[in-house]
């Protein structure tokens, strides 16, 4: 059987003179239960707090967990541009669609308009002439009513779109605020 030693080291969280054998790896203070790993370098035995150690593993793992969130954080963030790229041009396109539906019946007015003046300078028989402005004018009260129809879809459209393009607009920010904190805890 070897030998064993006792050396006497202070603790490191009480100062309590401690004796104890050179042969453990790990002490725990018998004043206030902090435990240490017995240490040996040319200097002689040291200790050293677990805790520390513990501290630094902590500071690894979290660091660690940071890189992950921030991995998941942006792939979450591409996914959710996207929805948002894809959502505003299905609204572009409805209402791209919809403004060339009332620029078609605004021409249509114009037109029915122009053929009305041109109307009146001819001396049609009265019955061609009351035909041709009822005409004309059914084609305006027609076209208008199309035109308001169209203003009352585009407001819809616009209102369809809004909240979800709202919600994804903060999902977005509330990420990029995330990867930033996380950022500062990956760099800490
Ligand atoms: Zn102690």
């Amino acid at each position: 059987m070897e030998n064993v030693t006792l050396i006497t080291l202070k603790c490191s969280n009480c100062s309590a003179s401690l004796q104890i054998s050179d042969k453990l790896d790990r002490y725990i203070c018998n004043y206030c239960g902090t435990e240490h790993a017995l240490l040996h370098n040319s200097g002689g035995f040291y200790f050293r707090r677990l805790e520390e150690k513990l501290d630094n593993l902590e500071k690894i793992t979290e660091k660690g967990n940071a890189e992950l969130a921030i991995k998941r954080l942006r792939s979450d963030l591409t996914t959710r541009t996207h929805q948002y790229e894809v959502m505003i041009k299905e609204k572009d396109d409805l209402m791209r669609l919809l403004e060339s539906r009332r620029s078609d019946a605004v021409s249509t007015i114009i037109v029915a308009a122009v053929a009305q003046a041109a109307i009146l300078t001819v001396n049609f028989p009265l019955q061609i002439y009351s035909a041709a402005q009822l005409a004309v004018v059914f084609t305006m009260i027609y076209q208008l009513s199309q035109i308001s129809k169209i203003q009352t879809e585009r407001q819809k459209t616009a209102e369809k779109f809004r909240p979800e393009l709202e919600r994804i607009r903060d999902d977005i920010d509330v990420i990029e605020i995330k990867i930033r904190k996380k950022i500062k805890l990956a760099d800490s």
